[in-house]
């Protein structure tokens, strides 16, 4: 169980005073708080080790790179993974995709197809569609249901021999929808040979995942998101497949002897960190996930579960609210909202005068907001350090806003 009075002292952040009301935090869709140990981890590598990593023959390079790789095996432990030689780390989720869409298309035949769903973050969109230019690449959109839910029929009618790439986000940032990630693994598998990624931006930090039993083959990993720093994120892949792709940046240690008209490649998971690694995000990162697993991922997710819960009945009693959100009997604590002839701009300013932190905005999934005819929705994201005070004060200021602005 997790107490979120006691769990909130170890985040400074909630001591402050926001408009004269206490902090009212629900934007940790965009990006989390940080605790105490991660602040002071990262201080410590700068205060008492700092020297750059895999360079130095001395004291504390050879510390700072051991804790370095040290977060890879937490890391492989956190999500389960085969070898901790499968973490690479990469800038966040959004550099993860590049990365991806540009070493596994750059193998692929014109016309070969990728396919994505119509509730996707533009970081899991661009890359594929810069891809699919450069390649001649089709891109297909699986439907998404009007009760927020992907459309499975359509996801199989959509697969066939072309189907090279199947990119999906594990959790939505819109509308909180947790697709079944098995589900579409045995379909894709079934029918393709293509890859199967799971967007885990907003999926990792709620969630207990172990991508052996899920059986999926490529995962993007936001650590900002999971109250790490940011500048660090994971893209984790199998072995096998990580082997088989190229790298897309150059230089630093991604080398294993360079010549002056050619190379060759460091083994993975090297092979794709090219330059000075963001090494002290990394080991804040690692501080993080000993933060979460200390409370037991199991926790969060049941965390994530009562409050978003909870959550939905408060915001739904709200005359005029429009709330995008799953009906699903299971979902991440994430609402996108709207009131009809009110920007959403406008509402957040408001519940802002309230102490409380939402986002306004397309959220970067554009298209969708656009396929609802709406420009812009209010979000509010619940995680550990919120509970159900939180979402009483967002529904009573949502409520006074309503009055205020209709
Ligand atoms: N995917 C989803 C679903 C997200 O919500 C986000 C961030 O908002 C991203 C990808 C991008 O993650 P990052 O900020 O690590 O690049």
């Amino acid at each position: 169980m997790i107490k979120v009075s006691d769990l909130k002292k170890d985040f400074p952040i909630f001591d402050r005073e926001i408009n004269g009301k206490r902090l009212t935090y629900l934007d940790s869709g965009a990006t989390s708080q940080k605790p105490n140990s991660v602040i002071n981890e990262m201080t410590n590598v700068y205060t008492n080790m700092n020297a750059n990593v895999h360079r130095g023959t001395y004291v504390l390079s050879s510390e700072t790179t051991a804790k370095y790789e040290e977060v890879r095996n937490k890391l492989k432990n956190f999500i389960n993974a085969y070898s901790s030689d499968e973490i690479i780390f990469a800038k966040g989720c959004t550099e993860g995709f590049n990365f991806l869409a540009n070493s596994i298309c750059k193998d692929l035949n014109a016309g070969d197809e990728i396919i994505l769903s119509e509730i996707e973050h533009h970081a899991n969109i661009i890359p594929w569609q810069m891809a699919a230019a450069k390649y001649n690449l089709k891109i297909n959109y699986i439907n998404v249901s009007e009760s927020f839910e992907l459309d499975f029929d359509h996801l199989e009618s959509l697969l066939n021999k072309n189907t090279k790439v199947v990119s999906i986000v594990g959790e939505s940032n819109i509308s909180g929808m947790l697709p079944d990630i098995k589900k579409i693994n045995s379909l894709v598998k079934d029918k393709t040979d293509a890859v199967y990624i799971v967007d885990g931006a907003q999926l990792v930090p709620h969630r207990k995942i172990d991508v052996q039993d899920l059986g999926i083959d490529f995962l993007c990993v936001s650590g900002h998101k999971m109250l790490g720093p940011t500048g660090i994120g994971v893209v984790w892949g199998r072995k096998e497949l990580l082997e088989n792709l190229d790298p897309v940046y150059g230089g630093g240690d991604m080398i294993e002897e360079v010549f002056y008209d050619t190379a060759t490649w460091a083994p993975i998971p090297h092979k794709f960190e090219a330059g000075t690694p963001p090494y002290v995000e990394a080991i804040g990162l690692g501080a993080a996930v000993d933060y979460l697993f200390n409370l037991d991922m199991n926790n969060v997710q049941k965390h994530s579960d009562d409050l978003r819960e909870y959550a939905k009945n408060k915001l739904g009693n709200i005359d005029g609210l429009n709330i995008i959100h799953t009906n699903s009997k299971l979902a991440g604590c994430t609402f996108a909202m709207s009131v009809d002839g009110v920007h959403a701009t406008d509402i957040s300013l408001m519940l802002d005068t309230f102490g409380v932190a939402v986002r306004a905005g397309h959220h970067c999934v554009q298209p969708f907001h656009r396929k609802l005819n709406l420009d812009a929705t209010f979000r509010a994201t619940g995680y550990i350090y919120n509970d159900e005070e939180d979402f009483d004060i967002l529904s009573n200021a949502i409520e006074e806003s309503i009055k205020l602005l209709t």
